[in-house]
């Protein structure tokens, strides 16, 4: 038979794929548990609005339409909220949709593309597929060295990618540092800021900056967020970019014209114009972060402070930990793969969850 490997792509033969959090079914079935709890991917733990799950109820009966090819609904009203025009908006299915269009846009094997040591996973991935060079920079107390991104750029350079918070450490650049960056880097080279933890960020922090005050100043800055975390809506797949119209204009040619669905645009819709439930869950998140890195202190476990719905922590040994937490029904994030192998990410929960990963992991650790 044919070698199929041998047909792919150089960057598709080098491809590592994305390591997702376990689900909770695989986890019930292959060790025979029930009331298994998930803090492994960033999800909202008390879901989206009741408002978006209604009009995803009601939008039932239209399942054999194809969307709005233009999601018009959710760019009038994302163009609302963030006070920005409706054509400096790209929508994608999730937010790494847009990351990986950015990338496919500008980007060619004869390209680089910078980002952080520890940064974002898809960032090497999108890079990887389009056969782009990756220059990684390494990272200063966890987070993004910015001085050391700029001082990387060369002239084959068209994109940065920033995380801002970054997953899995949590860290931020703050609006000094990011303002400073800003002005340095030559206008072909496009930076991108992946804000996909704004709502949590910016409640927290007002040093955390809102990079769309600067959209006006920088023609070659794309903000991307999502509907994923916050929002509660991971499982609908959406999320955005806003950028120079000229910009998103472009990313609007590759985009796949059905990329958002019908039941994500409505969702996504009812779940903005729900501010009640967005503060709940950025409250709780709040209570609940407080609630682990209390306990991580009382257990005098090192962890790294974090702007998103989700913190890593110091465990020694994160592969193991994580193993034997399974086996208590919990399942939380190794980190290997970003070269942290002492860590474990673990993203905020309720009350009653948080408390029952605290549990568990003072009895892993005793057993140890
Ligand atoms: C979760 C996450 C995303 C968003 O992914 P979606 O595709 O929108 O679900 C983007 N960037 C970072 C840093 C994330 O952690």
């Amino acid at each position: 038979m044919i070698d199929f490997f041998k047909l792919a792509t150089p960057g598709v033969q080098g491809l590592q794929p994305y390591q997702p959090g376990k689900p909770l079914e695989e986890l019930e079935r292959e060790y025979g548990i029930t009331n298994a709890i998930k803090l492994a991917s960033n999800e909202n733990p008390i879901g989206p609005s009741p408002r978006a799950l209604e009009m995803v109820q009601a939008s039932l009966k239209n399942l054999a339409r194809y969307p709005d090819g233009n999601c018009c609904l959710l760019k009038t009203a994302l163009a609302k909220k963030h006070g920005v025009d409706m054509n400096t908006l790209t929508l994608g299915n999730g937010s790494n949709d847009v990351l990986d269009l950015i990338a496919r846009t500008f980007v060619t094997p004869a390209h680089s593309i910078i980002f952080s040591e520890y940064a974002f996973a898809i960032y090497p991935l999108v890079t990887q597929a389009i056969s782009a060079k990756a220059i990684v920079i390494p990272a200063t107390n966890w987070g993004h060295d910015l001085t050391a991104m700029q001082a990387a750029i060369r002239d084959d350079t068209r994109l940065i990618f920033i995380a801002n918070p970054n997953n899995p450490t949590g860290t931020y650049v703050d609006k000094i540092r990011l303002k400073t960056f800003l002005d340095a880097v030559p206008e072909q080279v496009l930076v991108v800021l992946d804000e996909a933890y704004y709502e949590y960020a910016i409640a927290e922090n007002p040093d955390y900056p809102d990079s769309l005050d600067w959209l006006t100043d920088y023609s070659n800055l794309i903000t991307t967020r999502t509907f994923s975390k916050a929002y509660g809506l991971a499982g609908l797949r959406v999320g955005y970019s806003i950028s120079h119209p000229d910009i998103a204009h472009l990313l609007n040619r590759l985009r796949q014209p059905f990329n958002v669905n019908n039941l994500a645009i409505l969702a996504a819709t009812a779940a903005l114009d729900d501010n009640e439930h967005l503060e709940k869950s950025i409250a709780l998140n709040r209570q609940g972060m407080q609630q682990l890195t209390q306990a991580f202190e009382a257990m005098k476990l090192d962890f790294i402070p974090s702007l998103g719905n989700f913190v890593s922590v110091n465990v020694g040994d994160g592969a193991k930990v994580y193993e034997l937490l399974l086996r208590q029904g919990v399942i939380t994030r190794p980190i290997g793969g970003y070269n942290m192998p002492q860590h474990l990410r673990v993203t905020i929960g309720t009350a009653a969850e948080n408390e029952r990963f605290i549990k568990a992991l003072g009895e892993v650790l005793n057993h140890i």
